[in-house]
């Protein structure tokens, strides 16, 4: 599933390519895709527009386009981005079609058509909510003590809650417990002064690590010009097998759920003390 690093890569690799292009049509081979407004006004909103910037907040791409509108783009949990020749055939996963001028077109890979798009004025109509994020100024260890206080939630299940913070998945949210060296079943508001400072560390290491190795391709996950990325290789227990040694001390990694989502850890390393 893309989470920060994986939607930061596509952002990236997207920008030299399609900065000041116009979209020039939109097919939608699946019109559910678009979450607002219509697929009517979403298409006639969009062509003609030139694009003058893309950022990005949490998981979520933020087109910038010349009316002022954004066009925002959530990849949910199997969608890409992808740049290719317009002549290309799609293939039988592509949901949608931006067409630019010029030779290339965007087009939504999403095999579980899990993905959305909104065109809006306002962005904080749809991602307001969110948390801070994690690798800006705004975030510091001060500001992950504070917001930990009275969480009696799982540790792990804060760090997949987007308004505590924004862009962590299941990933790295595994990658930055272990790394901290904290039980992912801790309550958020037992994290000791020492232990946040760890947490705040271990997710700015597993994030920037993850945006170096462009992202990581466990599944359906491909970068803008259809290669993967390879920061899976660097992970250390996030999608390990049960049974699988810890590289640090060889016990092995266990495998539990919590809210849902498989949680890899390691029970010597992240002892629950
Ligand atoms: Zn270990």
């Amino acid at each position: 599933m893309p989470e920060l690093p994986e939607v930061e890569t596509t952002k990236n690799e997207l920008l030299p390519h399609i900065l000041n292009r116009h979209i020039t049509g939109v097919t939608l081979f699946w019109s559910q895709i678009v979450r607002r407004p219509s697929v009517e006004e979403f298409c006639s909103h969009l062509i003609g527009q030139r694009i003058t910037g893309i950022g990005r907040r949490g998981k979520y791409l933020i087109f910038n386009l010349s009316s002022g509108e954004v066009l925002i783009i959530h990849l949910r949990m199997t969608g890409s981005l992808l740049l290719k020749p317009a002549s290309a055939e799609p293939d039988k996963f592509i949901r949608a079609i931006l067409h630019l001028d010029g030779e290339s077109d965007i087009r939504f890979r999403d095999p579980r058509k899990l993905g959305a798009m909104w065109v809006v004025e306002d962005k904080s109509e749809v991602v307001g909510k969110l948390g801070p994020e994690p690798l800006e100024a705004v975030f510091t260890p001060q500001i992950l003590k504070k917001r930990l206080q009275n969480r009696t939630a799982p540790i792990k299940a804060v760090l997949l809650d987007q308004s505590f913070i924004a862009g962590i998945g299941n990933m790295y949210a595994d990658e930055a417990l272990f790394a901290a060296r904290i039980h992912p079943l801790r309550p958020g508001g037992s994290l000791s002064p020492d232990e946040v400072k760890r947490l705040y560390r271990a997710i700015q290491q597993v994030l920037w690590s993850g945006i170096g190795n462009r992202g990581a391709s466990t599944d359906t996950y491909f970068r803008p010009d259809g290669n993967k990325g390879a920061a899976h290789f660097q992970f250390q227990v996030a999608h390990r097998l049960s049974g699988n040694c810890c590289p640090v001390c060889g016990t092995a990694i266990e495998r539990i759920p919590i809210r849902n989502r498989g949680t890899y850890f390691c029970p010597q390393c992240q002892a629950l003390t």
